[in-house]
């Protein structure tokens, strides 16, 4: 028995050898000294593009971004908002409407939808029932109708009626995020917050390699770095326009497109040519 007991810390002691030497194996020290490094590496240079195939310099993604935006603007010289409307309360009213619908869908209806309630403190006092006979035909009509009338009751409560001018007040807005608001701040004031990223942006910018993808705050933060502020309105709505138009989602229009060469896209490595 009294060897028994004698033997019993040494047991121990092997045992808890066994973690010391793991702990060791999984964070090598060189391991910790290259992670630096690397993150400089990335943050300075280097991209990873869409699918993770491709990688260059950003300084050669600046000089793709602006050749990109040369060809969009001989496409689009003077680029518009295609949604109707007279001040930025209706801005901001029908860009929150063209959620999951076309810009076509709410212009249908803004006639309908202005003539009755054609600032803040009318759709703030419209009637519910009303309202969503108006929305119907864009669909999510009843959400939508709820969304802008609080919208227009906040306005009229917070803002005197008026639609603020910083990003920070317009998302408090329901149904307004950053898109939206980088929308309105843009055509209706003039202010270049930032670069609205929609399903159209989102898709070209990835085809083209001007970002390198992930969420729609890191794709803004990409397109924004190459180009310089006074250039974010237009370019937004030229890529949102050749989206729309000719880099359209399925079966997009390479044929003849003057940024073939440039895009990575798998429909515009497919030779049609007879
Ligand atoms: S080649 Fe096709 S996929 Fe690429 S940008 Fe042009 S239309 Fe879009």
């Amino acid at each position: 028995m009294a060897d028994a007991k004698k033997r019993t810390p040494e047991v121990v002691t092997k045992r808890s050898a066994k973690p010391a030497r793991a702990t060791k194996a999984k964070v090598p020290t060189a391991k910790r000294a290259k992670a630096p490094v690397e993150r400089e590496r990335e943050e300075a240079f280097e991209r990873v593009l869409v699918r993770g195939r491709v990688s260059y310099a950003k300084d050669l993604r600046v000089e793709r971004a602006l050749r990109v935006y040369d060809e969009l603007e001989k496409l689009y010289p003077e680029p518009r908002c295609e949604l109707d409307y007279d001040t930025p309360f209706q801005l901001l009213i029908a860009v929150i409407l063209s959620a999951q619908t076309t810009d076509k869908r709410v212009n249908s209806i803004a006639p309908a939808l202005f003539g009755a309630y054609p600032d803040a403190r009318a759709l703030a006092g419209a009637n519910l029932f009303d309202l969503r006979e108006i929305l119907r035909p864009i669909g999510f009509f009843r959400a939508k109708a709820r969304a802008i009338r609080t919208t227009a009751k906040y306005l009229v409560k917070h803002h005197g009626g008026e639609v603020p001018r910083t990003m920070a007040e317009l998302v408090k807005l329901q149904g307004v995020a950053r898109k939206t608001a980088n929308v309105v701040l843009g055509e209706a004031f003039g202010i270049a917050e930032g670069i609205a990223v929609d399903t159209h942006v989102a898709r070209v910018a990835q085809r083209l390699g001007l970002t390198r993808g992930g969420t729609i705050r890191r794709m803004e933060l990409d397109l924004m770095e190459l180009t310089p502020r006074e250039r974010w309105a237009k370019d937004h709505l030229r890529l949102v326009l050749f989206g729309r138009y000719r880099c359209v989602a399925r079966s997009p229009k390479c044929e003849g497109c003057p940024l073939r060469g440039a895009c990575f896209a798998p429909e515009a490595q497919h030779d049609s040519s007879p």
